[in-house]
């Protein structure tokens, strides 16, 4: 493990920082703040800000400099993500573009999709959403009833996704969809690339307990879509959707990490403030998160080690993603036994700004159902990584 980075990464640490202390207006990162805007107005402000950020040479670090990245190391990638988190910036409103879709068009895109999907993503020009899951297609993914049937040079597509996050921001969708009739399970299916802006493909707002609508349902009727804005190969979307959702789970956990260690310090906060610093059963809590908070660095400084050396990760990938989702649920159950029943508040504690924070615990429970439930990472790593029996 080599936990020191080049001149060439610090001096780059040092000009992000520069820009982000120049660029985040300080009531910004006051607690809070996203949260008391209407979510609308939230939206679009952190979509201009990022536009600016990347125009400014901040985004897509590791990518390539003919797609507008920055060409950058693992190394600097680890140090973007940190400072980010540092200087509390605001959260992307391309999360699904940027971390899974701009990857897998990189590795297996034709020129054309790379050139006209990349720059305008980075850009915030166009805001992408993920059409993999159904009312009756979830962790069983195959299942997937969406259809898409062939006529002259278009794809017509009819079915359903939902849970689909940003369906009301969204502009495009990549959907797996079956497109080889009477095709079964992972057989038959294409991942088109679907403008939402068109007459038959309509988004619907779902509510959460939050009050947030940060995902919703994505209907299409009748919606035509160009047989060449298909991602991979026509009838092989099963390969492409696994090389997606491979960068879904690989992640390195050091942005996670870093993030969650300031949580953990805001929540002991809190325990003081109500005088539960004392009691033995918290202290006990949240003496264990903070262990599992330190084997997640040292997880994610062996995942940066591994990537900097140019190792593919593949199945180990569910590992992090099993090891930040778990630590975060555990850290924020510290925080609901901290208010008791009052958690259920939007003000829980009178005088005290924790909105934010209830926003975060509830946001906690679902991060072991995303981008593959904790029981599907755990039956992964040990038929992929252990070689258990299936
Ligand atoms: C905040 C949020 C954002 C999301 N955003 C998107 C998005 O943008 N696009 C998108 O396509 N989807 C999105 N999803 C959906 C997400 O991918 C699914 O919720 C997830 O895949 C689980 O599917 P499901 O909800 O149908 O649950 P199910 O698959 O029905 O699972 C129900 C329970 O059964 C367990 N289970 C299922 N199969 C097995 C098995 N084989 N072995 C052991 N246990 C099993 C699961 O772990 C879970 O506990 C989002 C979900 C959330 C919560």
């Amino acid at each position: 493990m080599d936990l020191s980075y080049t001149a060439e990464e610090e001096a780059f640490r040092v000009e992000l920082r520069g820009w982000l202390v120049a660029h985040i207006p300080e009531e910004w990162t006051a607690p809070g703040y996203w949260a008391s805007l209407p979510e609308e107005q939230s939206f679009q402000q952190r979509r201009d800000w990022e536009r600016d950020k990347a125009l400014a040479g901040f985004a897509g670090i590791q990518w390539p400099t003919e797609y507008g990245g920055r060409g950058g190391t693992p190394g600097m990638k680890a140090i973007y993500d940190r400072e980010m988190v540092l200087a509390r910036a605001p959260q992307t409103v391309n999360p699904l573009g940027l971390a899974f879709l701009a990857p897998t068009v990189m590795a297996i895109g034709t020129d054309a999709q790379r050139k006209e999907i990349i720059g305008p993503m980075l850009r915030n020009e166009v805001i992408w959403c993920q059409g993999f899951s159904e009312p009756g297609a979830g962790s069983d993914l195959a299942a997937l009833s969406c259809k898409g049937v062939r006529d002259g040079d278009d794809f017509v597509v009819n079915g359903q996704k939902v849970w689909t996050t940003n369906a009301v921001h969204g502009d495009k969708i990549f959907t797996l969809v079956r497109t080889e009739p009477g095709s079964e399970l992972h057989k038959g299916t294409s991942m088109l690339l679907i403008d939402m802006r068109q007459p038959g493909v309509e988004a619907r707002p779902l509510k959460q307990m939050s009050g947030a609508s940060e995902f919703g349902e994505v209907f299409f009727t009748d919606a035509r879509v160009p047989a060449a804005e298909c991602l991979g190969q026509i009838g092989d979307g099963w390969r492409t959707a696994m090389l997606l959702l491979s960068f879904e789970r690989g992640a390195s956990g050091m942005a996670q990490y870093t993030e969650f260690r300031r949580q953990y310090d805001e929540i002991a906060a809190v325990a003081r403030h109500l005088g539960r610093d004392r009691d033995p059963v918290i202290r006990d809590k949240l003496a264990r998160v903070l262990v599992e908070l330190e084997c997640l660095r040292y997880h994610a400084m062996h995942v940066l080690t591994q990537v900097e050396q140019g190792r593919e990760l593949g199945f180990e990938a569910s590992m992090t993603k099993l090891q930040w989702s778990e630590t975060f649920q555990d850290l924020w159950e510290v925080f609901d036994d901290l208010l008791g029943e009052e958690a259920t508040l939007a003000e829980p504690v009178p005088g005290l700004e924790l909105a934010a924070m209830h926003a975060q615990a509830m946001w906690s429970r679902s991060v072991t159902i995303w981008g593959g439930s904790s029981q599907v990472q755990r039956s992964i790593v040990a038929e992929r990584v252990l070689g258990l029996p299936r």
